[in-house]
């Protein structure tokens, strides 16, 4: 089997990084052996959470486990290996009239980062997360036994490795079912809010669409405190679109990619030019409510159009801080945290607001629980850690959690919500961190 000795890694956030023993199977056997001959791994998808989830000094790599096993073109049920990216599956079922039910911010994810995670997307409140589209999916558990899970088979094993981040086994496949499209297009209406009170009010009453997400702009003060633009979507119908797009409308147009060629440097990233970046993309709206079509990577993965940007925090990389608060205490704990955001001065371009609707009881290791959830992204530098104690406070003193798929340095009592997962050859440099709080 090919083993990557000492090899460097580091996930999307580039913080921390660790040295590695890559395993890459080839076979199943292989599988068995890298698990057999190791006392601790983990497996390891596209590298794209954030912090020291899919470290340990061992780990296993699915993605050369990359092929479609079956595709029910008629009922939209999709079986694949776990290390197939969801931009594969895309290329495939779009053009077939399916789109994936459930997907994050980036479509560079594998399927076995989906389930591991329990991915949500900006239509939590209608369908739920990732997993509640799952059919089955095949395990790799420590006697290298493949168990297969379902609501069915082996339920006490699927819900628990269902955002269980990989402690309990190896996922090698997964069936699931996509949703039926007629265009590879979004209706979308943007919308200007000047403040949170605005922004709340905002996600209240677009309830029923399929799609929400606010993009804030963090460094706001006082009456401008959560200023935001709201988008909403939902998928476009034949009927709606243009001719042109009619003619063709499961297709969209290739566009350029920007790339990032070399890390910023340290100075490129402060507060005036996170300023004047928020106030570009701010006021680059001039009306207050825009209504267009938009083709589904621009509406789903703006970021994945530029390569490489988690190159701008510079070498030191940046942490992404996700929580979310119950919806009682939303606004009040909200804007709590974005107030001593803007205090500290530590800007963010990547601050994104969503409501999240009823979460699955059965889904018992999945982080989303009703209630507002914000996410951004923070260049790691010496204030950050103190920065971060005073925002895990609010949002414990809120009732609220942090998702573990993000978490690189919070308070240890804010992820420890996992259960059932208790494999001690399956186990991350994340987990040994959150468990070591819990014996103290
Ligand atoms: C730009 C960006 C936007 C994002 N937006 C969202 C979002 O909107 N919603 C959301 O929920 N998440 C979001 N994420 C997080 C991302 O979806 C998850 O971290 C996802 O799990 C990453 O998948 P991966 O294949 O890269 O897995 P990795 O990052 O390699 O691993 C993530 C976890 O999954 C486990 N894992 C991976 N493969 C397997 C397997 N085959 N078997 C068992 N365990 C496995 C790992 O052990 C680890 O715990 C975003 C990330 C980025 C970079």
């Amino acid at each position: 089997m090919r083993i990557n000795k000492s090899k460097s890694i580091t996930n999307w956030g580039l913080y921390p990084s660790i040295k590695t023993n890559e395993y890459i199977p080839q076979s199943i056997d292989e599988y068995k052996e890298a698990i057999s001959s190791s006392n601790k791994l983990i497996a390891r998808g596209n590298g794209r959470c954030y912090g020291d989830a899919s470290f340990q000094n061992d780990v296993i790599s699915t993605k050369k486990w990359n092929k479609f096993i079956d595709f029910d073109r008629d009922r939209g049920f999709i079986e694949v290996e776990a290390g197939v990216l969801l931009s594969d599956i895309l290329e495939a079922s779009v053009p077939a009239g399916y789109f994936i039910t459930v997907t994050p911010g980036t479509k560079f994810i594998t399927v076995g980062g989906a389930i591991a995670s329990d991915v949500h997307g900006k239509n939590h409140h209608v369908d739920g997360c990732f997993s509640e589209h799952l059919v089955y999916f095949d395990l790799m558990i420590e006697s290298g036994e493949i168990v297969r899970c379902s609501r069915n088979d082996n339920p006490e094993l699927f819900w628990s490795t269902i955002g269980g981040m990989g402690l309990t086994g190896v996922i090698l496949s997964a069936r699931f079912l996509l949703k039926k499209i007629e265009t590879a297009y979004i209706r979308n209406e943007a919308i200007q809010a000047k403040n949170l009170d605005e922004i709340f009010k905002l996600f209240e009453e677009s309830e029923s669409w399929t799609y929400t997400v606010a993009w804030l702009d963090c460094l706001q003060k006082g009456d401008s405190l959560g200023k935001s633009i709201m988008l909403r979507g939902e998928h476009a119908t034949l009927d709606e679109v243009s001719e042109n797009i009619k003619k063709n409308p499961l297709k969209i147009k290739k566009k350029p990619k920007l790339n990032i060629p070399f890390f910023f440097p340290n100075f490129a990233l402060n507060p005036l030019s996170i300023k004047v970046f928020n106030w570009l993309y701010f006021n680059k709206q001039l009306k207050k409510h825009v209504k267009n079509y938009v083709d589904y990577d621009q509406f789903f993965y703006p970021l994945d159009m530029v390569h490489n940007w988690n190159r701008i925090y510079g070498k030191n990389g940046f942490i992404q801080y996700q929580f979310v608060i119950p919806k009682n205490n939303g606004l009040e704990g909200m804007r709590e945290i974005l107030k001593t955001i803007a205090d500290s001065g530590n800007g963010s371009f990547l601050v994104v607001l969503k409501l999240f609707g009823e979460s699955n009881s059965k889904a018992y290791n999945s982080f989303p629980q009703p209630g507002y959830t914000l996410a951004l992204d923070f260049k790691v530098n010496k204030g950050l850690k103190k920065l971060i104690e005073k925002l895990d406070e609010i949002v414990e003193r809120n009732g609220g959690r942090i998702y573990r798929t993000k978490d690189a340095m919070s308070k240890p009592s804010l992820t420890n919500y996992l259960k059932n997962v208790d494999s001690t050859k399956f186990e991350s440099i994340q987990n040994e961190r959150i468990n070591r709080f819990k014996k103290q």
